[in-house]
């Protein structure tokens, strides 16, 4: 007997979100999350008495409007407010860029003429083909079928229907769409512009979440990644969810449960159960059994199958693929407590600049660097830092007059070199990220009073980040599209009938969008009213 339709392991926002668009097409559906609370990557916690914050995932753009709207999540809570200002690059010689509406253009004359009359262009060529991405996140990507049958026919005009879209394209922005698929970030800015620090801002965006130099092929794809979203309807734009990241998924959560999902928290799934060739349900970390007709995954790929199916359950070949997918975004989190806001040297004072992205990344080859030196020894000696202050946004997170700031810092080993551990070096590297920003302002490491640091090992631990890979595996073009999470199986449908991916392993990959739970609900769905009308 199958207690339940749909078992979804992990109650992430991919989780979430799959499950709500199920218990609203009627099926039953439990959600089982290993954590206390629900959310994954996208969630607000209490890190230091007093102070919270989105303690993982920190600002909002990739969300997709669909399932903003779909889900009610406005209705469910959700309030998104903008940035003032979107991002404030200081430079050590005491220059700065300040980009957002109205003022990127004025700020980049400043530091050269010839870079703000180019950055019109450059945007639009970004947005053009950021458009073709926003038409492809919420279609399955064409799958590879062996043989001729409904399956092969079924994706013939699924790759029809893709190619119509790239059709649309004319042939300069068809060969853009080629350059930001294959080609370094770093060489096409370089192409473009001459100022660091207007490179530095796109380039910082090739190697969020990505461990590699923004020289390295591929890098432009996971530039053009971070700019298919939007807020409040306005494209490129990154804001704030007033109360955190996790007022995402617990709007997402709230829409799932009033359409009748049941979430169980502190349910670890131990192991996929699997009877002739189909997963039928699962057994928790306590023993429990739970059976379903259909078991989807918002887990990373690699570790579904490596750690929770059995391996004898799987083709042999699809197992030895998946033990190498690639893990390890190169991220180090940090959450602190301040007790004032930051004064830069390059632009002293309170002001629009502290609500924004704040980079500490002055230039493509300190990007560079930072890569090199981390490969080397494990983290960099002059690291690439994000600093986001919300509660310049929102007076939920801190005591009033305190604040709270999210470091995001690129570029460390996911595993130290010489046998290391992360458990013996996290707070020497954490001091290093705050005496970084501690250059650009003076003050900022007197002011922190509060700090939870999480290396890549922690967000493994804490999160189930294998590798503490952001995106549940990196953005290379081998793990994209119809590669994600394997050819043959970017349908969303795994290697044994019954067993679907919801996750960011999933096309289109990792990021709050929502997207591969949208998408997997679908499939499910399909399959469902085939199977029984
Ligand atoms: C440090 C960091 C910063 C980021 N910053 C941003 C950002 O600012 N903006 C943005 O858009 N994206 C950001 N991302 C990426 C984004 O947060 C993730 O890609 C996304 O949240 C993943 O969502 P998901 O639902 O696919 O998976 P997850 O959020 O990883 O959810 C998977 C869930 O499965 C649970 N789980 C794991 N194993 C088991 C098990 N055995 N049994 C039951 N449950 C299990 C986990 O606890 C987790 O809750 C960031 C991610 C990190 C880690």
């Amino acid at each position: 007997m199958n207690e339940t339709d749909v078992i979804i392991i992990g109650a992430g926002h991919n989780g979430l979100t799959c499950a709500a668009y199920l218990a609203l097409a009627g099926l039953r559906v439990k959600v089982v999350e290993r954590r206390k609370v629900a959310g994954g990557a996208a969630v607000t916690e209490e890190f230091h008495p007093g102070f919270r914050n989105s303690v993982a995932a920190y600002t909002i753009s990739l969300l997709n409007p669909k399932v903003v709207s779909d889900l009610k999540l406005a209705e469910h809570g959700l309030r998104i407010v903008e940035r003032r200002a979107q991002n404030f690059l200081p430079a050590p010689d005491g220059s700065y860029l300040l980009t957002g509406e109205g003022r990127t253009r004025q700020s980049l004359a400043s530091l050269s003429e010839r870079d703000a009359a180019r950055l019109d262009a450059f945007n639009r060529k970004l947005e053009e083909i950021a458009d073709v991405l926003r038409a492809l996140v919420l279609r399955a990507p064409p799958n590879v079928v062996e043989g001729f049958g409904t399956n092969a026919i079924r994706e013939g005009f699924n790759a029809l229907g893709t190619a119509r879209l790239l059709g649309r394209l004319s042939l300069e922005q068809q060969r853009a769409l080629l350059d930001l698929f294959t080609r370094s970030a770093g060489e096409m800015l370089d192409e473009t512009f001459e100022s660091d620090l207007v490179k530095a801002l796109f380039g910082f965006d090739a190697i969020v979440g990505n461990y590699a130099s923004p020289y390295a092929a591929g890098s432009a794809y996971v530039m053009l990644h971070h700019a298919f979203g939007e807020v409040n309807g306005k494209k490129g734009v990154w804001g704030h969810a007033i109360g955190g990241m996790g007022a995402i998924t617990q709007a997402m959560a709230r829409a799932a449960k009033e359409a009748g999902a049941e979430i169980a928290l502190e349910a670890s799934v131990r192991e996929v159960i699997v009877e002739r060739d189909r997963a039928v349900g699962v057994v928790l970390d306590n023993g429990e059994t739970l059976r379903a007709r259909y078991v989807a995954s918002s887990v990373n790929p690699k570790l579904l199958y490596t750690r929770l199916v059995p391996s004898d359950a799987l083709p042999a070949d699809f197992l030895a693929r998946i033990k190498n997918w690639r893990n390890g975004s190169g991220t180090f989190r940090m959450n602190v407590a301040l007790n004032a806001l930051p004064s830069f040297t390059a632009l002293p004072g309170p002001g629009d600049h502290l609500t924004a992205g704040i980079i500490i990344a002055p230039s493509l080859g300190y990007m560079d660097r930072a890569w090199q030196d981390a490969r080397e020894s494990g983290w960099s000696r002059e690291p690439v830092v994000e600093v986001l202050i919300p509660s310049t946004l929102d007076d939920t997170l801190c005591p009033e007059g305190q604040h709270v700031a999210s470091l995001f810092c690129q570029h460390v080993a996911p595993e130290l070199p010489e046998g290391k551990s992360w458990d013996d070096h996290r707070e020497e590297v954490a001091d290093l990220m705050i005496a970084t920003v501690d250059r650009y302002a003076p003050g900022f490491a007197a002011s922190v009073i509060g700090r939870q640091s999480l290396s890549p090992l922690d967000l493994e631990r804490e999160f189930g980040l294998l590798g503490g890979d952001i995106f549940h595996g990196a953005l290379t073009l081998n793990q994209l599209f119809s590669a994600r999470p394997m050819l043959g199986h970017a349908d969303y449908r795994g290697p044994l009938k019954g067993l679907y991916h919801c996750g960011s392993g999933a096309h289109p990959g990792g990021g709050v969008t929502g997207a591969p739970g949208h998408n997997a609900a679908r499939v499910i769905l399909r399959d469902h009213r085939a199977m029984f009308g």
